[in-house]
């Protein structure tokens, strides 16, 4: 246990849970950020050398500039970016430590962890979505040649490789797996690659499925993986595609264990993405003394909130927190 009571402990090290623990730590108040992985976890698990869609100024945090000779930064640019932020304004960390529950109530949480307690004010939840990818629940969904993250398309040359979507991480992972000299096939169960991926990748992926260097079936339902194919039910009847490796980069969602049964967050069951109920002035939870921040504030709607608009978060919360002494002593 932590000897003194914090004002707040911010659960996730992810660029939203920065944010917060900054401009808490600005007003003079308390705060320690806790996060079950490294310093900004789900980059660190994003593609080596992926490309943001952002501008870096869209990125930034704390008022600090991120520099940058060329146009849209990497992965590699942003991993830099906000490990001197946290570095720089000496934020605590407490890192590779999970959060698996909270007690007691407003201006008297335990923050219970893998590694002990922390007792504190307040508590801010930006845990994000990059941990519980959508389930397959298909027969061979567990075989260990499926995967749900694509890093980089290397181990793959001269192999089949199917992957499973096609939204922006699914257009990217077989763009770089074919150029690499995978030979590629993509599956997708609407009608086209969506519409939402990015103007300047949709027409490379079309383009290289014209050409034939990517193979695609639309319209198209996995029925199971085995070791060495994915069975298929295409709009002309049943397909076994080899397959040596699969992905299936079909989207994530937030871990509903952790925001329900572990932090007991009221969710709006009339939304149909579940986010968590929240003040959109103070993103203070249905339980109070529990705020939330990032893209856990759109549940499974997991494109309403991401670094751009979620790192304003940030200042309502702490401006909210700021409050609550005054508002105590009153
Ligand atoms: C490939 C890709 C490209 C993207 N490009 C862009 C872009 O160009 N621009 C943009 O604005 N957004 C982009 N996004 C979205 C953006 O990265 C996310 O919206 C962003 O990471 C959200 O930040 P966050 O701080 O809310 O959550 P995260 O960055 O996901 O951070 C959450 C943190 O919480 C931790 N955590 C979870 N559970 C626990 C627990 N029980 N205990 C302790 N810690 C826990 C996790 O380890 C993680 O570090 C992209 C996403 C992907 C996947």
């Amino acid at each position: 246990m932590t000897p003194e009571k914090l004002d707040a402990v911010v659960i996730g090290a992810g660029p939203v849970g920065l944010a917060c623990a900054l401009e808490i730590q600005r007003r003079g108040l308390t705060v320690t950020v806790i996060d079950k992985g490294a310093l900004v976890n789900s980059i660190v698990g994003y593609p080596t050398n992926m490309e943001f869609f952002s501008t870096p100024e869209l990125l930034e945090i704390g008022g600090y500039p991120f520099p940058m000779a060329s146009y849209k930064p990497h992965r590699e640019d942003a991993l830099d970016y906000y490990q001197r932020v946290a570095a720089s304004e000496k934020l605590p960390l407490r890192l590779y430590e999970r959060v698996t529950g909270l007690r007691g109530q407003a201006g008297n949480f335990v923050v219970e962890t893998t590694k002990g307690e922390i007792a504190a004010r307040a508590v801010v939840v930006a845990t994000g979505f990059f941990d519980v990818p959508n389930p397959l629940a298909i027969p061979g969904a567990d075989l260990p040649h499926v995967n749900h993250y694509y890093k980089e398309p290397y181990a793959h040359a001269s192999q089949d490789v199917v992957v499973v979507g096609a939204k922006n991480s699914s257009a990217k992972a077989a763009l770089s797996l074919v150029r690499s000299g995978a030979r590629v096939t993509l599956v997708v169960r609407g009608p086209e690659v969506s519409e939402s991926v990015k103007y300047w990748i949709r027409p490379d992926l079309l383009n290289r499925i014209k050409e034939g260097r990517i193979t695609a079936y639309f319209n198209t339902v996995l029925n199971a993986i085995t070791p060495t194919t994915v069975e298929v039910t295409t709009p002309e009847g049943p397909r076994s595609l080899r397959a040596d490796y699969v992905y299936a980069l079909t989207g994530y969602r937030p871990d509903y264990t952790l925001l329900v049964d572990m932090l007991a967050l009221p969710l709006d069951e009339n939304d149909l993405a579940r986010p968590p109920i929240f003040d959109v002035t103070t993103h203070e939870s249905a339980r109070p003394g529990v705020y939330v921040a990032g893209t856990v504030c759109g549940g499974l709607a997991t494109s309403r909130w991401f670094i751009e608009n979620g790192r304003h978060h940030a200042q309502l919360i702490a401006q909210a927190l700021a409050l609550q002494p005054a508002k105590a002593n009153a």
